[in-house]
């Protein structure tokens, strides 16, 4: 799922405190998981706004809605009779969803109340990991399944680097070298004589960082 942390409330504040009507938008999905735009986050943050605006002896309206999803044109289509009644949005949604509501309501302020931060696992109850940085050319079937992309600093693709140390990363000792876990997960499959072959030069330009890509799946299109 992708993963996003909740904007500090200043910095959401600064962006809309000129506004007399704000409809807060979370979203069902991710960033429900997450705990950081889901109907619950979007409620706190419609009390604090209004708290705010109390004290500045200001009587703003701001709605909630919390959508299914914002990065899917249907739903977004929910709000289509609303969205004039609002001088600007604020989104819960990861930045796929910002944007997809700025691209449908073309002429409507809409800013971000959440920080997008990776695409990830929930490992316990408010932790949260990487694990895939969309590089567009999967390898996990020769590194174990353990992502270099995403979870070794330095992307190594043959690996580890000189800075590893004792099964942790040079550049956080809090974090396992990626590496390390790698070989240790292949000597538990016993394909240990596969980390002896040299990966091969990745295409990059599959990779998210590339610029903007599509994926068009003509079996589902039909
Ligand atoms: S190899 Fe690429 S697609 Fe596969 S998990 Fe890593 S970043 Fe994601
Ligand atoms: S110590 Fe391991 S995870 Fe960290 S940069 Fe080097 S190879 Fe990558």
């Amino acid at each position: 799922m992708i993963v996003a942390d909740k904007k500090p409330m200043e910095e959401i504040i600064a962006e809309i405190k000129e506004y007399e009507n704000i409809l807060v938008l979370g979203c069902n999905e991710c960033v429900t998981v997450c705990e950081a735009g889901g109907k619950k986050e979007a409620g706190i943050l419609v009390s604090a706004l209004h708290m705010y605006f109390l004290k500045q002896g200001r009587d703003v309206r701001i709605d909630e809605i919390t959508l299914e999803r914002q990065c899917d044109p249907e739903y977004l289509e929910e709000i289509h009779d609303r969205i004039d009644q609002y001088d600007a949005v604020v989104s819960l949604a990861c930045g796929v969803g910002v944007q997809f509501m700025a691209e449908r309501y073309h002429d409507k302020p809409i800013y971000p109340g959440v920080n997008t931060c990776f695409m990830g696992a929930t490992e316990a109850r408010g932790l949260w990991t990487e694990r895939c940085q969309g590089c567009g050319q999967c390898i996990l079937a020769r590194t174990g399944g353990i992502c270099p992309i995403a979870r070794c600093a330095k992307r190594i693709l043959n690996g580890p680097c000189g800075g590893s140390t004792a099964g942790k990363c040079e550049i956080n000792k809090e974090i396992a070298c990626a590496w390390q876990l790698i070989i240790d997960r292949l000597k538990a499959l016993g394909r240990f004589d596969e980390y002896e072959e040299i990966a091969p030069i990745k295409d990059w330009s599959t990779d998210r960082a590339g610029g903007p890509r599509k994926v068009i799946r003509e079996d589902v299109q039909q």
